[in-house]
């Protein structure tokens, strides 16, 4: 049984059950924890669900989460941790083994994962590169036609450092580092393109982009900005132009695994997985016209957004990019995964929630104010091995038909609550 509430909190509740009263029209003198059981009390009543007790119960700052994250706050949803590795990375600020913290519902992916890292670091490790290409958002635009968009891209050519500056005056790790114009028509977009220091940075673009839309570019032009997002940025969603200009972290990680790794860790071989990445990760995507030439970018990504306070729309983007196999010498097989569009944060966001930060803290991920940006690199830098483990244990599953077996072992579905 929930516990019952104070008469005039129950009189609340039944007229939030009865639409009455919006949800974030609370009594006043309320606390988080005190606010959100009116709602799930009014959840109750309307939907005889049953006591919401299990949504109740949680270890989260309510206060932070109710007023930074998650409005008309009821509770939180758990979803189970666990993590893989030993993982050797080898990258310019990850550079040993470390283990990664990953959540998710979804049984045999981190067996799979694990078993992908052992393999990694069997080989020595997984190198990895990470380009900071930088957060992005395109304004739209509407002019008169062509003369008057000439007449807007020549104003934003002559007067780049005050953008520049205007930019630079809303944040102290954000610098603008391109606009990029696309034109249709009467239709102007512009990319502008910024550093956000360790911050994935939505926000920060976000406000950038209004100052200097509507302290520069509106009054100086006369030109209307019809909206701050004119998708074009591309935000949360799978485009040729994040795919090839990049947006957030664009990440290359490989490795070659000898034949004794891919024999007896991979239960695989060589020319077995190089068929498979290229028949699956490339025939079949082409012939689905997909933007993912990948196994399971989109799984690994998932678990460690959710684990690390990431943003898991990101995961759309995330998703995108290639994992390729190579036979080589004497069974030795090189992998490697090509992740041109990957947001990541090591502050801000979700970031700075309890279990998130401890996520990050386990694979050294603290942002250092006097090296902004270095935190975050070293989690892309993991991020990236830890994707191409999933990719090696997932493609090499295939090979050797286990994938069923290994979900019909580790992740049937057995009822809840079988009396
Ligand atoms: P944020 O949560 O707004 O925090 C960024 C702030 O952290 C910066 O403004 C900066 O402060 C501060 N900071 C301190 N140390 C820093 C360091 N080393 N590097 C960078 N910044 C540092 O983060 P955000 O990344 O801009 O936005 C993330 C949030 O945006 C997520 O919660 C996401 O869900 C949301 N989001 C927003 C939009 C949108 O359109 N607004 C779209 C998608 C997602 P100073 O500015 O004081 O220097």
């Amino acid at each position: 049984m929930a516990d019952r509430l104070m008469p005039e909190l129950e009189a609340a509740a039944a007229e939030m059950a009865g639409a009455e009263r919006g949800f974030h029209r609370l009594p006043p003198g309320l606390d988080a924890a005190a606010g959100a059981a009116v709602r799930r009390r009014a959840l109750e009543l309307a939907s005889g669900s049953g006591p919401l007790e299990a949504i109740g119960r949680y270890t989260l700052d309510d206060d932070r989460a109710s007023s930074q994250h998650c409005e008309n706050f009821i509770g939180a949803a758990q979803v189970p941790m666990g993590v893989a590795g030993p993982l050797l990375v080898r990258g310019s600020e990850m550079d040993g083994t470390v283990s990664v913290p990953m959540a998710t519902t979804e049984g045999a992916l981190l067996a799979s994962v694990n078993r992908g890292c052992r393999a990694i670091t069997a080989a020595g490790g997984a190198t990895v590169f990470v380009e900071d290409v930088g957060m992005t958002r395109a304004p739209v635009f509407r002019t008169s036609g062509i003369e008057a968009t000439r007449r807007l891209l020549e104003w934003l050519d002559a007067n780049a450092e005050k953008v520049r500056a205007k930019a630079r005056q809303t944040s102290r790790y954000l610098e603008l580092l391109e606009v990029r114009p696309s034109v249709v028509g009467s239709t102007v977009f512009l990319r502008f393109r910024f550093a956000t220091g360790d911050a994935m940075g939505m926000n920060m673009v976000t406000i950038a982009c209004d100052r200097v839309v509507s302290e520069l570019i509106e009054p100086e032009t006369g030109v209307e900005c019809v909206a701050l997002s004119g998708n074009y940025c591309v935000d949360k969603k799978p485009s040729a132009v994040n795919y090839q200009l990049g947006r957030g972290k664009r990440i290359h990680a490989e490795v070659v695994l000898d034949e004794l790794t891919v024999r007896k860790v991979l239960k695989s071989n060589a020319e077995a997985l190089q068929d498979v990445a290229y028949r699956k990760n490339l025939l079949g995507s082409v012939a689905a016209g997909a933007l993912a030439f990948n196994a399971q970018f989109a799984n690994v990504l998932a678990a460690v957004f959710v684990a690390c306070g990431q943003d898991v729309a990101h995961v759309v983007e995330g998703a995108m990019g290639v994992a390729s196999f190579e036979a080589r010498n004497n069974g030795s097989v090189y992998a490697s995964v090509y992740m041109p569009d990957c947001p990541l944060a090591a502050i801000g966001g979700g970031t700075g929630l309890d279990t998130q930060r401890e996520a990050l803290a386990v694979m050294g991920v603290r942002a250092d104010p006097a090296r902004p940006g270095t935190a975050v690199r070293r989690l892309a830098e993991i991020v990236g091995a830890v994707v191409l483990a999933g990719e090696l244990s997932l493609t090499a599953a295939f090979t050797s038909r286990d994938l069923a077996r290994a979900h019909e072992r580790l992740a049937r579905s057995r009822p809840a609550n079988t009396d």
